[in-house]
C-alpha cells in the first residue's frame, strides 16, 4: 500500500487526486494540506492541516501529489524533497532552472519525483503527433483555452508542446505570445502561442501546422479533471520503485506506448 498526502487538497485538482486516491485500492490517503482550513468529504471526512513539514512528520507519506500555485510549488518541493518524501506535481510554471534544482534534490536526498503540466494520456500522444507533422509543416501555431480562474498563461502543456517542437528541429524557434504591439510579417522560425480564458473550460490545446494552402490541426480536449487526477494517480504508483531523480509522464508511458 502507498501512502499519499495530498497538498492544495482543498482545490480543483486537489480535490480530484483525494477522491481517486481514496477509490485506489493500491493506495492509501493518509494526509490533505492546504493553505486554508477545511475537510475533503470523503468517508468520515479528512481534516485538511495547513503545515506541510509538520503533516509529512505526522503521516510519513510515501508520495506527496502537489496540485498548488505556480508561485509556491518549488518552496513546497524545497521543503518536502530533504524529507525523503517522492513527489508528483502537476502544479505548472516550472523554469529550465528550477526542473534541474528539483532533479539535483531529488537525487541529493534518494528520492524521486514526476512533474508533469498535463497528466492526460492524450496530451503526450498529442506531443507526439506533433513532433511528427513539425517535420512536414514548419509554420506551428498552438491555442490553448482554459476556465477563467487559471492564473498562468501560456498553458505548461502548450510550453511544454512548443518545447518538444522546438527540440526536434534544433531549438531553431523562437515564441510570440503576443502580436498586437507589433507590425511585421510573422517570421518562419516562430511558434505562435495563443490563450483564451473564459467559463469552465477544462483544458483545450489545438497545435496547427500551416501549409500554403492547407492546415492540419491536432486537438487535445479534457472533458474532465478526472482526466488528469488519473494520470496522478499513475504517477504515484509509478515512482514507487523508481531510481532518484525527475521523470516526466514520456517516462511514464515509455512501457506502455510504443510511439514514445
Ligand atoms: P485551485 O486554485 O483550484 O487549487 C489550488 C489549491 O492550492 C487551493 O485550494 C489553494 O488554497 C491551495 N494552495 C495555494 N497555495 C498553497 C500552499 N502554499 N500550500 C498548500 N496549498 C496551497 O487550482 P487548480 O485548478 O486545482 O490548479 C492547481 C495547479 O494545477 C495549477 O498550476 C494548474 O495549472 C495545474 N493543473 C495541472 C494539471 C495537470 O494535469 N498537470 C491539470 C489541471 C491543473
Amino acid at each position: 500500500m502507498i501512502r499519499v498526502l495530498v497538498n492544495g487538497a482543498l482545490g480543483r485538482m486537489g480535490s480530484e487526486v483525494c477522491k481517486k486516491v481514496y477509490s485506489e485500492a493500491d493506495l492509501e490517503l493518509v494526509g490533505a494540506v492546504d493553505i486554508k482550513e477545511g475537510t475533503v468529504q470523503l468517508g468520515d471526512g479528512v481534516k485538511v492541516t495547513t503545515d506541510l513539514v509538520a503533516a509529512i512528520e505526522a503521516v510519513k507519506p510515501d508520495v506527496v501529489v502537489d496540485f498548488t500555485r505556480p508561485d509556491v510549488v518549488m518552496g513546497n518541493l524545497r521543503k518536502m524533497l530533504p524529507l525523503g518524501v517522492h513527489a508528483v506535481v502537476g502544479t505548472t510554471g516550472f523554469s529550465d532552472a528550477d526542473l534541474q534544482e528539483v532533479d539535483e534534490l531529488a537525487r541529493k536526498y534518494n528520492t524521486s519525483l514526476l512533474i508533469a503540466p498535463n497528466f492526460a494520456l492524450g496530451a503526450v500522444v498529442m506531443m507526439k503527433l506533433a513532433c511528427e507533422a513539425a517535420k512536414y509543416f514548419p509554420h506551428v501555431e498552438i491555442i490553448e483555452k482554459h476556465h477563467d480562474n487559471k492564473l498562468d498563461a501560456p498553458s505548461g502543456t502548450a510550453l511544454m508542446l512548443a518545447d518538444a517542437i522546438n527540440e526536434q528541429n534544433n531549438g531553431e524557434y523562437h515564441y510570440v505570445y503576443d502580436r498586437s504591439s507589433v507590425r511585421q510579417k510573422r517570421d518562419p522560425k516562430e511558434i505562435g502561442i495563443s490563450s483564451v480564458r473564459g467559463g469552465g473550460i477544462v483544458g483545450d490545446h489545438d497545435v496547427l501546422f500551416c501549409g500554403p494552402e492547407e492546415v492540419v490541426t491536432i486537438s487535445h480536449v479534457a472533458q474532465s479533471r478526472g482526466v488528469f487526477a488519473d494520470g496522478a494517480v499513475q504517477a504515484a504508483l509509478f515512482l514507487d520503485g523508481c531510481e532518484p531523480g525527475y521523470y516526466t509522464m514520456t517516462d511514464m508511458l515509455k512501457g506502455k506506448m510504443q510511439c514514445l
